[in-house]
């Protein structure tokens, strides 16, 4: 069950089609498999239509437009979670990848971790794009992040201290956030990360894995 969702910005930046192929994808990714979040780009995009007929009649202040978004935010938080909805027509990871995720050539990085970079798969952008997966069970090292990353859980659950991250859960992370990731449940977590910046490692292994971490 979905329960950590993209922010309306974010929402609305997809819907216009400002966001690059990599977050589009994660967002995407998302939406296929999160009813809440469709109706809520349902709304954003009504919102941005009415916004274009009044316009320039009447200016909405950013006050405002910031407490409109509030709101939908808000009722994200509160609201049950609706009935699933049909499964989508292609997965667009599967369409990207080609194959399953588990036959995937991952490369052990340190203990629990396997990465995999899939950046030239997004030929032009300037974000790095890796899949990651911590082994059932496993621990990742903790790290802080440089720059700003999305990152999408594709298989299997972690938690860190801001809670359990499921299947589909979307979590942005930044330089403030420094987490010790749990793979939880009995399969391996795999997720997808878009990073504006490397990730700075912060505990004993900084040395030793300063290298693989680019
Ligand atoms: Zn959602």
């Amino acid at each position: 069950m979905t329960r950590h969702h993209p922010d309306s910005v974010s929402l609305m930046e997809y819907a216009a089609g400002n966001l690059s192929e990599p977050h589009a994808l994660c967002i995407k990714l998302h939406l296929d498999k999160c009813p809440l979040c469709r109706s809520r780009v349902d709304t954003l995009n009504s919102l941005g239509a009415v916004m274009m007929e009044q316009q320039p009649k009447v200016s909405m202040s950013n006050d405002m437009f910031d407490s409109i978004l509030s709101k939908i935010d808000d009722e994200t938080a509160i609201t049950d979670e609706p009935e699933i909805a049909p499964a989508p027509r292609v997965n667009p990871l599967q369409k990207l990848l080609g194959e399953n995720l588990a036959s995937l050539p991952w490369k052990r990085q340190l203990g629990d971790v396997s990465v995999l970079d899939i950046t030239d798969r997004f030929p032009g952008q300037k974000e790095q794009v890796v899949l990651q997966k911590l082994a059932a069970g496993g621990k990742a090292p903790a790290h802080t992040h440089r720059g700003e990353e999305t990152t999408i859980v594709l298989q299997g659950a972690f938690a860190d201290q801001k809670g359990v991250f499921n299947q589909w859960d979307f979590v942005v992370l930044t330089d403030k956030d420094e987490h010790k990731p749990v793979a939880v449940g009995c399969e391996d977590c795999i997720t997808l990360s878009v990073l504006s910046a490397p990730v700075k490692l912060t505990g004993t292994f900084t040395r030793m894995l300063n290298p693989f971490i680019r």
